[in-house]
């Protein structure tokens, strides 16, 4: 990817969306970098301005704050310097759905994906013009997982990967890389800032193995990358299997299970 761009990561003050920031000012990159909180944003910042000498920005914004997110959505339309968007910044949930309350739904909703997609849409139409750029957007497996009782963040995170393979199919013909990264369980703040004791977790990623690995399919182009998944064929055969359902519906008519009365 070339260097000329610069990339803005939401979610840069900690965990996966810190280490990108480093990742990407190693290869030379000048880096956006958006959070709530400035003192850890520009720690950060000067650490990575001294180790690459890149340039580096730093933007406060809680992306749950409809203005917050205009000014994000404005920068993001109108920096031609920024050439991808790391789409990271996410909050996970506790307590069954049972247990959640309308502006605990409306908080985790509002960032993981109203943010995400009108980020995603700000700068989608200039990256298309342009015939170049990327988008990562950070899912997780847990998307995949209804199983695993993260009901509503999981539906999050459903959206996510919707939302890129979408993008992808639109976008990559114009030469716009999209990619959706699908983390496990990975050691990160997001489990504390849950309620989580993440040492009572068996075997979480360490988090810089989980960017670099993220990269490594970025860089091959990959559409979905699932740093976790160790055999990849799985993923092949869930698409063929939902392909071939797809070709299995017709529209016109309901399926003759539902037509006989008995
Ligand atoms: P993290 O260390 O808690 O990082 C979350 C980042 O998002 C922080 O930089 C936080 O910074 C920022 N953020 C939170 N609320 C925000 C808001 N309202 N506005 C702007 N920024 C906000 O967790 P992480 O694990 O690195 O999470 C990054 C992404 O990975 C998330 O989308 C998460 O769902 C996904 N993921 C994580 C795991 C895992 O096990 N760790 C697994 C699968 C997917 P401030 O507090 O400074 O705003």
């Amino acid at each position: 990817m070339n260097t000329a761009h610069s990339v803005l990561i939401t979610g840069a003050s900690s965990g996966i969306g810190a280490v990108y920031a480093d990742r990407f000012a190693r290869r030379g990159h000048a880096l956006v970098l958006v959070a709530r909180d400035t003192a850890r944003l520009e720690a950060l910042a000067a650490r990575l301005r001294k180790e690459t000498a890149v340039a580096i920005d730093v933007v406060t914004a809680d992306l749950t704050h409809p203005d917050d997110l205009r000014r994000v959505e404005a920068q993001l339309r109108d920096d031609t310097r920024i050439g991808i968007l790391v789409n990271n910044a996410g909050m996970a949930q506790t307590g069954s759905f049972l247990e959640q309350s309308a502006e605990g739904i409306e908080r985790l909703l509002t960032l993981n994906t109203l943010a995400l997609a009108r980020l995603a849409a700000a700068i989608a139409p200039r990256l298309a013009a342009a015939g170049e750029g990327a988008i990562i957007n950070v899912g997780s497996v847990v998307g995949l997982a209804p199983e695993f009782g993260m009901t509503l963040y999981g539906a999050t995170k459903a959206f996510v990967l919707f939302l890129s393979q979408g993008m992808q199919l639109e976008l990559g013909p114009k030469g716009v890389h999209v990619q959706a990264v699908l983390p496990a369980g990975t050691r990160t703040e997001i489990w504390s800032r849950a309620g989580i004791d993440p040492d009572t977790l068996p075997d979480l990623m360490e988090v810089n193995e989980l960017v670099d690995a993220a990269l490594m399919g970025f860089d091959r182009r990959e559409e979905v990358t699932i740093p976790p998944l160790h055999d990849a064929s799985r993923w092949d055969a869930l698409q063929g299997s939902r392909q071939a359902l797809l070709g299995d519906i017709r529209q016109a008519h309901a399926a003759e299970r539902y037509r006989s009365g008995d």
